[in-house]
C-alpha cells in the first residue's frame, strides 16, 4: 500500500515524501481511511507505531487556512505536544498558511496568547494549560471540526480526567473525534460511548520484539566497579550518544553528578523533573550537547530522542520487556547498535531470563582493563590523525613547528604531541580496579557452584525447546507433557526438564526429536492458546 492510494493533497505527499516515510505503518494503513472519511475511531497503538501521522495527515488535509482552531490534539505531557506538533509541522509544510501551535504548562502563556491571536488552526497541548486559555478566552472552539485524544490512558492516569471530559464538553457537538491509547481501559471506553459516534475500532498489535541488528553484551561486576567501568566503556567506545539506564531515580542523580564529575556531558532524566527541566535536557541531548543520557525507564517512555549509538543497562531492568524497550533504541535504521548490561551477583539469573525471553545471544565480555582503554583511545587518535593528515594542508602549523624541528627527532616531536593530545582528552578520571587491572579477569564468586559455570552456562549448554507461554498464561508441566504427546507424538519419558518461567516455558528434548517437535507443536494450542514454539539455543 502507498500513500498516494489514500485521498491525500500533493503537498502533503510532499511532506511525506520530505519525511522519508516510504509505505504506511500499519496503524496508517488502517486508520487513515476511516479518519480521511470522517469517521469517529478508537486506536489502540503505542508510541513508535507512527499514530501521530495516522491522525495528523487527516486533520492537516481537513484543515483550511481559515485563521480560527480547528484541530485540537490533547497530550499527557509537554514533551509529547512538542513532538506531536513538530511532526505535524513537518508533515505539513508545503500546506501553506495552517500553523500548528503547541500550547503547554511551564512556559509563559502571554507568549502562547499572542500566537494564538496571531492565528493558529491546531492546536497540541496538555489538558491544564487548555484549560487555562478556556477560562481566559484565548482560545475559541466554535470552529473546531477534529478533536484527538493522543495517548489516552496516560492522560487518564495522570488525573486529567475532568479537564479532558471540560474541554470535550466544550468544543461544537459536530466533530469528529479520535482516541489513541496503548491500552483500552474502562475509562477510555466510557468516554467513547459519551463523546464519539459509531467508532471505528483499531488495534495494533504490539510490534514483536525485535533486538536485531543489535551487538548485546554482558559484564560481570561488583556493584561498587559499575561507575568506573561504565566510563571506561564510554572511552573505548566512544559514542557520540549513549543512553545509560537506572532502577532509581536516586541512581540517576548519583550517576550523572559522578560522570560530570569524571568531565563526561552527562545529564540525567527522572519523573521528579519540572516539565522545564526535562526540556532542557532533552534539548541539549539532541543538540548534541549531551553525551551520555541517564535515565528511568519512565522518564525515558515515549522520548523521541532518534538513535542513539549505545545503551547501556547500568543496572538490569526488572523486566524482561523493559531490556526489549530501553535496547531497542540503538541500532534503528539499518545501523548496527551496542547494547551493555552490567551484572552483579544473582542478576546472572535474571539475564538468563532476559535471554530466554527474548532468544537473543548475549555474550560475555571481559571488564575492559585500564590499559585497554588507553590503547584504545591512542587508536583512535590515531586514526582522526589520519583524517587530518588527509584532509588538512597544515602550512601555518608546519610553520610554527619548524624551530622545534630543527632541534628535536620528528618522531619524537610526534609522539610527545600524542602524549599531549592523550592527556588532555583523557578527561576522565579512572581509578584502577582490584583484579582486573593486575592481570586477573574478573569472576565474580557469588554464583560459580558445583559445576563452576554460570547457571546460564550450565542450562544453555543444548539447545531447548521454547513456548511463548509460561505461568501466568496457566502452562504447568502437565499440560506441556500431554501437548508433546498428542501433537508431537513424544512420549513422556524423552521429555526431560520442564523449565516454567513467567511468559515462557523450556523444555529439554533429545536433540532429534527438537525439530519435529518445534514443527508439529508450533501454531497449535496448549490450554486453549495457540502458542509459539521454537528452537532456544541460548548462548551456543
Ligand atoms: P509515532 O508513533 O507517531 O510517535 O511515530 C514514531 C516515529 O516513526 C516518528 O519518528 C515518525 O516520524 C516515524 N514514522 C511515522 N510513520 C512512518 C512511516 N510510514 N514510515 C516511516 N517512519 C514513520
Amino acid at each position: 500500500m502507498n500513500f498516494s492510494d489514500f485521498s491525500l493533497s500533493k503537498a502533503l505527499l510532499k511532506g511525506i515524501g520530505d519525511k522519508g516515510f516510504t509505505s504506511p505503518s500499519p496503524i496508517q494503513e488502517e486508520a487513515l481511511g476511516p479518519i480521511l472519511e470522517g469517521q469517529d475511531l478508537v486506536g489502540q497503538a503505542q508510541t513508535g507505531t507512527g499514530k501521530t501521522a495516522a491522525f495528523g495527515l487527516p486533520l492537516l488535509e481537513k484543515t483550511s487556512k481559515k485563521k480560527q482552531v480547528q484541530g485540537l490534539v490533547l497530550c499527557p505531557t509537554r514533551e509529547l505536544s512538542i513532538q506531536v506538533a513538530r511532526e505535524l509541522e513537518d508533515l505539513g509544510k508545503y500546506k501553506k498558511g495552517v500553523r500548528v501551535l503547541a500550547v503547554y504548562g511551564g512556559a509563559p502563556i502571554g507568549k502562547q496568547i499572542q500566537a494564538l491571536r496571531e492565528g493558529a488552526q491546531i492546536i497540541v497541548g496538555t489538558p491544564g494549560r487548555v484549560m487555562d486559555h478556556l477560562r481566559r478566552g484565548t482560545l475559541n472552539f466554535s470552529a473546531l471540526k477534529m478533536v484527538v485524544l493522543d495517548e489516552a490512558d496516560e492522560m487518564f492516569d495522570m488525573g486529567f480526567r475532568e479537564d479532558m471530559k471540560t474541554i470535550l464538553d466544550q468544543t461544537p457537538k459536530k466533530r469528529q473525534t479520535c482516541f489513541f491509547s496503548a491500552t483500552l481501559g474502562q475509562e477510555i471506553r466510557e468516554f467513547s460511548k459519551l463523546y464519539q459516534k459509531n467508532p471505528h475500532w483499531v488495534k495494533i498489535q504490539k510490534k514483536d520484539l525485535t533486538v536485531e541488528g543489535i551487538d548485546q553484551y554482558y559484564l560481570e561486576m561488583e556493584a561498587k566497579m559499575k561507575t568506573e567501568v561504565l566510563s571506561r566503556l564510554l572511552d573505548l567506545e566512544d559514542p557520540r550518544l549513549a543512553m545509560v539506564f537506572c532502577n532509581t531515580k536516586r541512581q540517576v542523580d548519583r550517576l550523572t553528578r559522578d560522570l560530570t564529575r569524571r568531565g563526561y556531558h552527562a545529564d540525567g532524566l527522572h519523573g521528579d523533573l519540572k516539565q522545564t527541566q526535562r526540556d532542557n535536557v532533552m534539548n541539549k541531548f539532541r543538540q548534541g550537547t549531551v553525551e551520555v543520557l541517564v535515565a528511568t525507564d519512565v522518564a525515558a517512555r515515549g522520548l523521541d530522542v532518534g538513535a542513539v549509538d549505545m545503551v547501556v543497562n547500568y543496572d538490569l531492568p526488572q523486566d524482561q520487556e523493559a531490556y526489549v524497550h530501553r535496547i531497542g533504541r540503538t541500532g534503528r535504521a539499518g545501523k548496527t547498535g551496542q547494547a551493555f548490561s552490567f551484572v552483579v551477583g544473582r542478576d546472572i539469573y535474571h539475564l538468563e531470563e532476559i535471554m530466554a525471553y527474548t532468544k537473543a545471544h548475549i555474550e560475555g565480555r571481559d571488564l575492559p582493563t585500564l590499559k585497554e582503554v588507553e590503547a584504545g583511545i591512542q587508536e583512535r587518535t590515531l586514526r582522526e590523525l589520519g583524517r587530518v593528515l588527509k584532509d588538512n594542508q597544515l602550512d601555518q602549523e608546519i610553520q610554527s613547528l619548524a624551530p622545534l624541528l630543527k632541534r628535536e627527532d620528528p618522531s619524537r616531536v610526534a609522539a610527545a604531541l600524542l602524549v599531549l593530545y592523550g592527556q588532555k582528552n583523557q578527561e576522565t578520571h579512572h581509578q584502577a580496579l582490584d583484579r582486573v587491572d593486575y592481570g586477573k579477569p574478573f569472576r565474580s564468586t557469588s554464583r560459580r557452584k558445583k559445576s563452576g559455570k554460570t547457571p546460564h552456562e550450565r542450562t544453555s549448554g543444548a539447545p531447548k525447546l521454547w513456548i511463548n507461554r509460561g505461568r501466568l498464561d496457566g502452562i504447568n508441566p502437565k499440560v506441556v507433557l500431554a501437548a508433546l504427546h498428542s501433537e508431537a507424538g513424544i512420549p513422556k519419558n524423552q521429555v526431560g526438564n520442564i523449565l516454567i518461567k513467567e511468559g515462557h516455558t523450556l523444555v529439554d528434548l533429545p536433540p532429534r526429536l527438537l525439530k519435529e517437535s518445534v514443527k508439529k507443536l508450533n501454531g497449535k494450542k496448549i490450554r486453549g492458546q495457540r502458542v509459539r514454539v521454537d528452537l532456544f539455543k541460548g548462548k551456543n
